[in-house]
């Protein structure tokens, strides 16, 4: 078999619609290698056309396509026979990473409390994961709530039987009850009332709480905590659903808590008196939010926001997930971008640069105060954990960490010059570019929506919705530069590079963005179709 890549002859089988709207923006091309920072086209000529990759496998590539040392761990594994498929043995591996991403983590939450590792392979399935498992804890807490209910109206049934309590008035009167002549009947009255309201709640199905703009996968579950419309509506009887906070209204919380909180009534005995008090119910099952949101446009969490989000989850006891799927792994400067905000997390996702570019891996991990081991029987997945993922994943780790941690610093560094080169284009074409967002290599340029534009061909543009694939295609055409817009806010260039990025990279991207600008500042939008070079 033929190991080069080469286009295929034949019918498009595999998403061909997808390739027709690729093709649309002209970006339906082919990449036969990569290294480094770079991606390889073949030319008519046969030799190899270099573009710079600034969309980083969607973060996926933080050291680097192909990173000598990862590709020789891979290599050496795969010589050596390693087990990859081994389920249900004993898998040190797991173990060492589990560990290793631990000492990691407690160095930069200033904790040591343990975190339980369950692996995935992609980055939605972690989140599912995740999810699962905080709904399995919310599960077992309204079991746990049902026996206590059960055990004080025990209590209250007992003391009634011996004479020595009696339902209190103010409890019948609260529920409109009439009470009936023996003071059994009524408190199996009061019982019979409380058991249906309360069965109302205790039924009632998981509620999620996440971020306006937020991206956490496109499965099942996941897809209905993403917030993109477009992605979520088609799917919405198929999974629980979430609210969704504006970013910029932290007060939102408590008018979310407000409309969607649930009671159920216990009875108590004091004083001779059965009377009912009220138990909060656990609807709320996990506030997921990315530190840095990424398919939304890149949006930093702002620490006060996070501490609004902390400070609300600790005081309805709603269990944290911190998404760092595509902020993590220390493209921000520390391998948990939330570690920066002070944002500590009952549960993280970590995929993408995990694998090192190689494989696919990803890893959910659990507070131990919140673990729930029983989920490590009804959970599992065949690919997940295996030999060949794990030793990668401590790879890409040691990678990190090796120098006194200079690749989190080579990623500050990068990211600061990338930064700047953003913000002089910003400064220099006011009226294209609105905002530079971003921080580390996790960058976001946005443009200004150019739908009521002067410009015929650049309106035109913006209302096919896929006005930055239209940049990005020019990128890619004129200046050999790859970068996509953020999936959610189509307007937002983004910028995710390895830590490999070279300065005469960030000089081609500059070139490329500043044509852009020019473009749209001339109206002339046929020359970023390509449609005036064909
Ligand atoms: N969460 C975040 C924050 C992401 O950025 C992504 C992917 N862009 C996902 C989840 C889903 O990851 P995957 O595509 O590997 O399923």
């Amino acid at each position: 078999m033929d190991t080069n890549n080469s286009a295929a002859e034949g019918p498009e089988l595999a998403e061909p619609y997808l390739r027709e709207v690729l093709s649309t923006a002209g970006l339906a091309v082919e990449y036969v290698r990569a290294e480094g920072n770079t991606l390889y086209q073949r030319g008519a000529d046969g030799g190899e056309i270099p573009v710079a990759d600034f969309a980083g496998g969607y973060g996926s590539v933080l050291l680097g396509h192909n990173h000598p040392d990862i590709v020789r761990c891979a290599q050496e594994l795969l010589a050596a026979g390693t087990p990859v498929h081994a389920q249900f043995s004993r898998h040190p591996y797991a173990n060492r990473l589990a560990s290793e991403l631990n000492r990691i983590i407690h160095r930069e939450l200033g904790t040591d409390e343990p975190y339980f590792a369950i692996f995935a392979n992609t980055g939605a399935e972690a989140v599912e994961a995740a999810v699962k498992h905080a709904e399995m804890d919310r599960v077992m807490r309204i079991a746990a709530l049902r026996e206590e209910l059960e055990r004080s109206a025990g209590a209250a049934r007992d003391a009634v039987a011996a004479g020595g309590a009696a339902v209190a008035d103010r409890a019948l009167r609260r529920f409109g009850l009439a009470g009936a002549a023996a003071p059994a009947e009524t408190l199996a009255e009061l019982e019979r009332h409380l058991a249906e309201r309360n069965a109302a709640q205790l039924e009632r199905p998981p509620l999620f709480l996440a971020l306006e703009g937020g991206f956490h996968g496109k499965l099942g579950t996941s897809v209905q905590l993403t917030h993109n419309e477009h992605y979520r509506t088609p799917f919405r009887a198929l999974a629980a659903q979430a609210r969704f906070v504006p970013r910029d209204r932290p007060e939102a919380l408590k008018e979310i808590h407000a409309q969607e909180r649930g009671v159920v009534f216990e009875l108590t005995v004091d004083g001779g008196q059965v009377d009912v008090v009220e138990r909060e119910f656990p609807v709320f099952c996990a506030f997921l939010v990315e530190p840095i949101q990424g398919e939304g446009g890149i949006h930093v969490l702002e620490a006060g926001f996070a501490e609004a989000i902390q400070r609300f989850c600790a005081e309805i006891d709603c269990p944290v997930i911190v998404d760092e799927i595509q902020s993590g792994m220390g493209r921000t400067g520390t391998l948990l971008a939330s570690a920066q905000v002070g944002l500590r997390g009952d549960y993280y996702t970590l995929a993408k640069t995990l694998g090192g570019g190689i494989a696919k891996t990803s890893v959910m991990l659990v507070r131990e105060a919140r673990y729930r081991r029983e989920f490590e029987i009804v959970h599992s997945s065949t690919f997940a954990k295996d030999s060949f993922s794990c030793t990668v994943a401590l790879k890409v780790l040691e990678l990190l960490e090796a120098d006194g941690g200079a690749s989190y610093r080579r990623a500050e560094e990068r990211g600061a010059a990338l930064r700047a080169m953003l913000e002089s284009v910003r400064a220099d074409f006011p009226e294209q570019v609105k905002e530079v967002r971003g921080k580390g290599l996790m960058l976001g340029l946005e443009f200004h929506d150019q739908s009521a534009a002067e410009s015929e061909t650049v309106r035109g543009l913006a209302e096919t919705g896929l006005f930055g694939y239209f940049l990005a295609g020019h990128l890619l055409r004129a200046h050999r530069v790859r970068t996509f817009p953020t999936a959610s806010a189509v307007n937002t260039l983004r910028f995710e590079p390895s830590v490999q990025l070279a300065d005469e990279e960030i000089d081609q991207l500059e070139a490329g963005l500043r044509d852009i600008c020019a473009l749209l500042r001339e109206g002339d939008g046929a020359r970023l179709t390509g449609a005036a070079t064909g």
